[in-house]
């Protein structure tokens, strides 16, 4: 085996791991590889691992490496393209054409350019909203750092799945956190718990809603994120090292 395919077996394993620690099954989590600043061997090496979900945060990255791996593999690839970083506005339309999930809808602007820039297209786009739990500065995300109590911050969360949910194109499908970087572990699970519980809340608060996707966890804290509901992490450095 590969260094690569080691890590990755490693990997899926401690996954399915923390999934049945909480009685969950391994195959409701999905391992998006995230893929960003790698070149394209290191695509087509995951590829050949047995790796479908990837991850990248450029936008140009997103719309350099997928017709490259299409010219490589065929369109039929079977490859599922997420995007999970902050998208600038003028940067949208590469998320309209490229990206097959966007975990990061961090503002209503963006959320106005993709429908109209899918509407354009054709496109269909599943959407997670980012949400900032934790409340660090550093973290984008609608504000959520007090959902439980604060009526502002809850009228303002059901205001935005109300509009996404009415914005042709979009598919509003869960919620994307992150947690604080290096915190105790306590506080890391804290912060998933809550995520998980916000999407349990806005469902309600909202009919209609569809929030069943959490998109939650990175090499650091992905079990614990599964521990707490995660159907989504998001897995760098520990399939293929550090990138710096
Ligand atoms: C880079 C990145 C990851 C992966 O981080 P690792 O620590 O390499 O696992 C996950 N989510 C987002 C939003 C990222 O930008």
């Amino acid at each position: 085996m590969s260094e690569l395919q080691e890590r990755y077996q490693d990997v899926l394993e401690k996954m399915a791991q923390a999934a049945q620690r909480v009685g969950r099954q391994p195959e409701d989590v999905t391992l998006v590889a995230v893929t960003k600043t790698w070149p394209l061997e290191v695509l087509l090496a995951a590829y050949d691992a047995g790796m479908r979900h990837f991850g990248e945060n450029r936008p140009e990255e997103l719309a350099a490496k997928r017709p490259a791996l299409e010219a490589e593999l065929g369109a039929d690839n079977g490859i599922v393209w997420h995007f999970i970083g902050t998208v600038q506005s003028r940067k949208s339309s590469l998320i309209a054409d490229y990206a097959d999930v966007f975990h990061a809808l961090d503002r209503m602007k963006i959320a106005n350019r993709l429908a109209q820039q899918l509407g354009e297209n054709g496109r269909f786009l599943p959407v997670l909203l980012e949400v900032n739990v934790s409340g660090e500065g550093s973290k984008s995300g609608f504000s959520a750092v007090a959902w439980e109590t604060d009526a502002t911050q809850q009228a303002e969360l059901r205001t935005v799945a109300e509009t996404i949910n009415n914005l042709a194109g979009l598919q509003l499908g869960g919620l994307m956190t992150m947690a604080p970087w290096d915190a105790p572990e306590a506080e890391i699970r804290q912060v998933f718990r809550r995520t998980r519980e916000l999407a349990q809340w806005l469902e309600t608060a909202v009919p209609g809603t569809n929030l069943a996707q959490l998109s939650m966890g990175m090499t650091d804290d992905y079990q614990i994120a599964i521990e707490e509901g995660a159907t989504h992490v998001r897995v760098g450095r520990a399939l293929f090292g550090s990138r710096y």
